[in-house]
């Protein structure tokens, strides 16, 4: 038997057809072109879905579930609000299965990363994990007892807008001080434009050639793998604003790991044994065992593999 899973984004929409071992054995994509009515981008799933099933050579009937993971807020089969997608209160689960009749099960795109950790990746094995994604903000999903908690709103996990300073920076979501303003690559970026700007000698000046435009999360983190001084003050104080947002996961949840993922995620060992370092110097209870840090794994699968784990 298979499952299917399907990424819904703002510009494609991936399926693949998920074997019993967490594998994608097909998958395939189509433009979301989100401006249009949700009836005709859902019909574009379902084609896209029943056109997979033909290529495999398999029906419905070999088929368990279908999952589908969507920016936004998702709740009982809703899309209840996506900025990404301008839907509001879409019944997206209802609308696919007009074209397939087999059960269907939505979440939020970061819950469904965290899922497919949970089952088939970096977290496989533990009941109580939080997958955090370091992009261009912070996402994140919980997983408790090997099920997703969405909150009772289908908000539950916006771990990036936890505020962690007070007096800190105006963020996307209205709030001050959010994690992902000073965890998220974007954070690091302007960390680094400020960096080059106040040191014409550092490395990260070389780097980007003196031009804004060129720093990147790459740009600086490869200047402080160097040495160079001010982009290890940057990275430094990077790593502990990270740590921060993890300590404060692991004081609510208590899970067995927390696995880092995200572009951030390619800086590598460099930044995974820094923010375990640091972890372990501040952490509350240091005599007891508490989350291991580890990178994700499931990368580019986990938004497909994810989804078709849903129930
Ligand atoms: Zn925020």
């Amino acid at each position: 038997m298979y499952r299917i899973g399907i990424d819904l984004g703002g510009t494609n929409i991936a399926a693949g057809i998920v074997n019993e071992e967490g594998k994608i054995v097909i998958q395939g994509s189509t433009p979301t072109l989100a401006t249009r009515p949700f009836e005709e981008v859902i019909a574009d799933m379902g084609k896209l879905v029943n056109d997979l099933l033909a290529k495999y050579g398999i029906t419905a009937d070999d088929v368990i579930s279908i999952g589908i993971g969507s920016p936004g807020a998702v709740l009982n089969g809703y899309v209840i609000f996506s900025n990404n997608l301008n839907w509001k209160h879409v019944p997206l689960c209802d609308e696919l299965r007009k074209y397939i009749d087999v059960p269907v099960y939505a979440d939020n795109d970061a819950n469904v990363a965290a899922l497919a950790e949970s089952t088939c990746g970096a977290c496989k094995g533990y009941k109580n994990s939080v997958t955090v994604t370091l992009g261009t903000g912070i996402g994140g999903g919980i997983v408790i007892n090997d099920k997703l908690y969405g909150g009772s709103h289908g908000v539950g996990a916006e771990i990036g807008h936890m505020a962690i300073k007070f007096d800190g920076i105006r963020c996307t979501c209205g709030g001050i001080g959010c994690w992902e303003r000073y965890g998220s690559a974007t954070a690091l970026i302007r960390e680094g434009k400020l960096g080059m700007a106040r040191d014409s000698q550092s490395m990260i000046y070389t780097l980007a050639q003196g031009d804004e435009n060129k720093v990147t999360a790459k740009v600086v983190i490869d200047a402080a793998k160097a040495g160079d001084k001010t982009a290890c003050e940057i990275f430094d104080e990077y790593v502990k604003n990270i740590v921060v947002g993890l300590i404060n996961l692991v004081n609510i949840f208590d899970p067995d790991v927390i696995a880092i993922g995200g572009g951030v995620a390619a800086a590598g060992d460099f930044l995974l044994d820094a923010v375990r370092e640091c972890y372990e110097e501040n952490i509350f209870y240091k005599d007891i065992p508490h989350a291991k840090i580890v990178f994700a794994e499931m990368g580019n699968d986990a938004g497909i593999v994810g989804a078709a784990m849903l129930s």
